[in-house]
């Protein structure tokens, strides 16, 4: 059943291929949902070729089944978190090579090259890809990998990864795109040209905050075993369990973003025009610097909203504390708002230059916008803004 649905897959919609994975792996029960598999062993020479659930389970490949169907893609391969994923990517690399990533990556990304790989003689370079002179970079500095990430955070800035993957293949060059803040829904990085879509679901894909994952998508199926081998030689693998909670999650992604994506566009709208807000950074408002980027190679805007405010960083702080609905915490994606304060939150281990350099300032306030209802995000904002 798993190779019909994903031969077919081009012809269905998006939400018909959230829903409906692959092979249950019980099919004499009739289950419309799938079992959870929590066996660590299988008994040698089983049909499906299952041995010991560090290189793979039941619940990995029903998992797997619909986030290749979702990014258009033969493999996937799943990790017990988005930084699992990042390292089997990176762990795959070789002493010397060079890593050109964008500058504006996810911390723990950061953190993973310069304070564990880095040991290892993993080097890295730093760009601005929203520079054209960064596409130089690329021929003159020809690296084994390029590492973007788009919208990038806390800012949203937004890469053109058309353009970029458009040079690298010429070299053969490697792309990988961390789409954890579009989803495969909003964006479709192997579309686009990359090699790998890197996703960590347990932010949208999951999207109810109980659960960890990593994910990756590929169109190659060298790096499709080398992931898996990276699963297995590291200990990177997910549990059954957490695979079972994602795979019940992503079936209402395209439900819940459609919600999210409305209510955030419509905040992003309300915060721009509070006189207490600078500016707004939100992919598909006009005034942001890459909205044409954006409209471009998205479907929507996300459910991500950045915002500077006229205030210093202790009335900052008070101003996310007194928020009723958007719960002060890091993470995003979840069904429920959140708010998140890099400075003295995400951000707060940068050294300060380089977060002036990033233009993340004491002022910064980052949304990730729930399904709730819109008025009463409405509220709440304004009321904190008073
Ligand atoms: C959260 C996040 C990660 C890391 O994922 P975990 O599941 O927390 O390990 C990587 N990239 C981006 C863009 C993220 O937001």
């Amino acid at each position: 059943m798993a190779s019909k649905i994903n031969n077919r897959s081009h012809l269905q919609g998006f939400s018909t291929k959230a829903i409906h994975h692959g092979e249950s792996f019980a099919k004499d029960t009739g289950t419309v949902m799938p079992p959870i598999f929590p066996s660590s062993t299988f008994a040698h020479g089983n049909p499906n070729g299952f041995d010991y659930t560090r290189s793979g389970n039941p619940n990995f490949k029903i998992l797997e089944s619909v986030l290749s169907s979702l990014e258009n893609c033969e493999f996937a391969s799943v990790f017990a978190s988005g930084v699992s994923a990042i390292t089997a990517i990176a762990s795959s690399m070789k002493t010397g090579d060079l890593v050109l990533c964008e500058e504006n990556l996810y911390g723990c990304t950061v953190r993973l090259f310069e304070k564990v790989f880095h040991k290892f003689g993993l080097r890295t370079s730093w760009v601005d890809f929203t520079q054209p002179s960064a596409l130089n970079k690329i021929n003159t500095l020809e690296p084994a990998m390029i590492w973007i990430e788009s919208p990038t955070n806390p800012l949203l800035k937004i890469i053109n990864i058309k353009k970029i993957c458009d040079t690298a293949n010429k070299k053969q060059i490697p792309v990988t795109v961390d789409n954890t803040f579009a989803t495969a829904l909003l964006q479709q990085p192997l579309d686009l040209g990359a090699t790998l879509s890197l996703t960590s679901t347990t932010k949208y894909i999951n999207g109810h905050s109980d659960a960890l994952g990593g994910a990756i998508c590929t169109r190659d199926s060298e790096w499709h075993e080398r992931m898996n081998f990276a699963q297995k030689a590291l200990g990177l693998q997910p549990s059954p369990f957490d695979c079972w909670l994602i795979t019940r999650g992503v079936k209402t992604l395209p439900l819940r973003l459609d919600r999210q994506v409305k209510n955030a566009s419509a905040l992003a709208d309300l915060l721009a025009r509070h006189p207490l807000v600078n500016w707004v950074r939100y992919p598909f408002r006009s005034d942001h610097p890459q909205n044409n980027i954006a409209k471009q190679q998205m479907n929507a805007g996300g459910a991500i909203i950045t915002a500077s405010l006229k205030t210093d960083l202790i009335k900052t702080y008070a101003i996310c504390k007194s928020l009723q609905y958007f719960t002060m915490a890091e993470s995003l994606g979840g069904v429920e708002s959140l708010v998140c304060h890099p400075a003295t939150m995400t951000h707060a281990s940068v050294k300060a230059e380089t977060r002036t350099h990033l233009g993340i300032d004491d002022s910064l306030v980052r949304f990730s916008v729930g399904c709730e209802d819109l008025t009463d995000l409405s509220t709440d904002l304004n009321n904190a803004l008073e």
